[in-house]
């Protein structure tokens, strides 16, 4: 069993061979059944021939002992002839003497008569022998006179009737056996193959597929494998659907998110390429979307977002794609359109459907997006290279107010490279302390003594060399790393008023300046107050700038009064409002450069500097004239009544050092 168990393992049969073998088996079940059938068949026809022959036997038995006269048998004879001949089983039939000697033969011819045949009595005779034997005998009594003799009556069979008899049998149930079953096993295969195989292999063929629908089966089984493999198929199509969404598609605004827009781009861009034809690129970002999260929530910020991508959409044709890039960052390509003012059109259709206001409650919001605008392939190859740039271009657009758009040039790039560098070459100053406070005199134009100093940062980078405050400062102020500047900034100054107090420099006012974004860090604020108690406060002044005031109606510097001076500086290019001065305890006004350069070719420059001095004693402020570069500067200063210069024509920003011999050189002259 287990042999023909690996074996079966091994060869794994199909179906086919499955049921052809269970038909061989039983085909050979069938065989073995009727040969014992046959065999049964064949016995009760034997008994039957017996107890024929043994009644008939009987029969003939009595009418020879009636009717046979000693040495006469004729009155027998015929009777013999005709029960031999009626009998088809009998050939003849032999008459023997006592000495068995034949004397009568119903063939008349006792010639050929021999006792070697297998011959059995009578009396002997049984049914499973009737097939076995030749003829059979009986012994007859005869009286004589009283004196019994006995004769012998052979009856020899007709072994070619007989043979006959069964062969014909035989046949019979031989053609009946191999024709049923030959019906029967096209049946079984027709069966079978309807049924089981057919319905296998269209289950094998859907679950490979899964194409085309199966009918339904017949057979129960089947019928379920048949249901479920639907359903599974079902299933498995949305499911495959639902994936398919969520890897292409942004959940929330149902746009094309970030993965499948580069493999669009991508495949646009073969597309144009074969075509010869250009696309545009916009990058897109919603301004101030962070406020809008966070005054009305992110609930309402997803809403907005739904909204503005349902604009976006019905604001360019059906053949364009729009995508959601990031948060609050989209794209659209824009195809077949590629000229400047095909651009403006559709930028202006945009703008003007998202002017339809969204509403919460009772405000109702507007957004606005700065967009940047690349064209392919002028500005940019691929997709890295157009988003890149279109990037640079909404930077620009950003930085130029809000719901304006931007086309990339070049000179946008190469800012934006010259920035990225410098933001690094911060982050490197920072860590490896390449900042440096140089120091400009601030001079007493009466008395012609040093009063004061500006401290001045400067970034010397060991490979780069002297990067001007100009240049950094900007930068810094946008990545927010003018906050670990400033830090540094009056750090390194108290350091060195402290210093200073303990030398013959004391009583020198060092002022700092400070930007706009300063203001707001407390810490630095905390830190400046926490000095007072190591610096004498009257050492340190603040330079301010107008733009503060613009920004930030209150501040920290209005909470520190502490002694610390504060200068309000570059007077003069800003909204030059002295409402702001009247609202912060200023000490001193720094005139800008702008309006000394000129003042001896421009009498309007020279009438301005004259009242703004004037208005400034008025307020009790003191006035520091900047970017003084000769004695005529300073003279017409002196004249106007201005009570500090500080400039080129004293000395540029020095080193602490330089610093501190120059003042003391100077201070010795005069
Ligand atoms: P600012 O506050 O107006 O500084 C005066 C600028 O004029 C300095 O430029 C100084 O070197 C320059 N200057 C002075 N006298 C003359 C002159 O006679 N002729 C000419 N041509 N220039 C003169 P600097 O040092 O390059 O600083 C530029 C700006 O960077 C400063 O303008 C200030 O706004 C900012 N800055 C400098 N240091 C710091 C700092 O530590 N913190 C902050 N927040 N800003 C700083
Ligand atoms: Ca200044
Ligand atoms: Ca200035």
């Amino acid at each position: 069993l287990r042999i023909w168990g690996n074996y079966f393992k091994m060869k794994r049969l199909s179906i086919k061979q499955f049921s052809i073998t269970l038909l061989i088996i039983f085909i050979l079940y069938q065989m073995i059944s009727f040969g014992y059938f046959y065999k049964r068949v064949l016995y009760s026809i034997n008994s039957i021939l017996f107890e024929n022959l043994k009644t008939d036997s009987v029969i003939l038995k009595e009418n020879i002992e009636k009717n046979i006269r000693f040495a006469d048998i004729s009155n027998i004879a015929a009777f013999l002839g005709t029960y031999s001949a009626t009998h088809p089983l009998i050939d003849k039939i032999y008459l023997l003497n006592e000495s068995k000697k034949p004397i009568f033969s119903t063939d008349r011819d006792i010639s050929n008569f021999s006792l070697n045949k297998r011959c059995l009595n009578l009396r002997k005779l049984s049914a499973d022998k009737v097939l076995d034997i030749d003829c059979f005998y009986m012994k007859v009594k005869v009286y004589k006179k009283l004196t019994p003799y006995f004769y012998y009556a052979y009856i020899i069979i007709d072994k070619k009737y007989q043979n006959s008899l069964f062969k014909t049998h035989l046949l019979n149930y031989i053609v009946i056996f191999i024709i049923s079953n030959i019906f029967f096993g096209i049946f079984l295969i027709f069966v079978i193959n309807k049924f089981i195989i057919t319905p296998l292999e269209q289950l094998r063929q859907y679950a490979y597929y899964s194409n085309k629908p199966l009918q339904s089966f017949l057979i129960n089984e089947f019928e379920s494998i048949r249901y479920s493999l639907k359903n599974t198929f079902h299933r498995l199509k949305s499911e495959q659907y639902k994936l398919y969404e969520l890897s292409t598609k942004d959940p929330l605004t149902k746009l094309l998110n970030r993965n499948s827009l580069i493999k669009e781009v991508d495949r646009i861009i073969l597309e144009s390429n074969r075509l010869k034809q250009n696309f545009t690129f916009l990058f897109m970002d919603i301004d101030d979307f962070k406020l809008i999260n966070d005054t009305y929530g992110h609930d309402f910020g997803d809403k907005v977002l739904i909204s503005i991508s349902k604009k976006l959409k019905n604001s360019v044709r059906k053949s364009d794609i729009v995508a959601r890039f990031g948060g609050d960052e989209f794209v659209i390509i824009l195809l077949g359109a590629s000229k400047p003012f095909q651009i403006k059109k559709i930028i202006e259709k945009i703008q003007k459907n998202m002017k339809i206001p969204i509403k919460k409650d009772e405000a109702s919001l507007t957004p606005t997006f700065s967009i940047g605008i690349a064209f392919y392939p002028k500005d940019g190859k691929d997709f890295h290279e157009l988003l890149k740039n279109a990037d640079i271009a909404m930077y620009k657009a950003k930085n130029s107010g809000k719901n304006i758009y931007h086309f990339f040039s070049l000179k946008d790039e190469n800012k934006l490279l010259e920035k990225i560098k410098i933001e690094q070459l911060i982050k490197k100053a920072l860590k490896e302390n390449n900042f440096k406070l140089y120091y400009q005199p601030q001079v007493d134009i009466k008395t012609n003594k040093i009063v004061g100093c500006e401290a001045l940062i400067r970034l010397i980078d060991p490979i780069e060399g002297l990067i001007p405050p100009d240049k950094f400062i900007p930068v810094a102020e946008e990545t927010n790393q003018i906050i670990q500047i400033g830090r540094w900034v009056f750090q390194e100054s108290i350091r060195q008023i402290k210093e200073w107090e303990k030398s013959r420099l004391r009583g020198i006012k060092v002022s700092v300046n400070i930007s706009a974004l300063e203001l707001n860090d407390e810490i630095l604020f905390q830190y400046i107050k926490n000095s007072m108690k190591v610096i004498d406060a009257k050492n340190l002044c603040i330079e301010l700038t107008e733009s503060v005031f613009i920004d930030y109606t209150e501040n920290n510097i209005e909470k520190i009064n502490l002694g610390i001076s504060l200068a309000l500086d570059d007077f003069g290019t800003g909204y030059s409002s002295l409402s702001y001065v009247k609202n912060l305890p200023f000490n001193y006004l720094k005139i800008d450069k702008s309006f000394i350069d000129d003042i001896l070719k421009d009498p309007q420059d020279k009438i301005f500097i004259k009242v703004i001095i004037d208005m400034a004693k008025t307020m009790k402020l003191k006035t520091i004239a900047e970017g003084v570069e000769t004695k005529e500067q300073r003279d017409i200063l002196k004249e106007f009544g201005c009570d500090i210069y500080q400039g080129y024509l004293s000395s540029k920003p020095l080193p602490a050092k330089d610093f501190e011999n120059f003042f003391l050189e100077w201070n010795k002259e005069s």
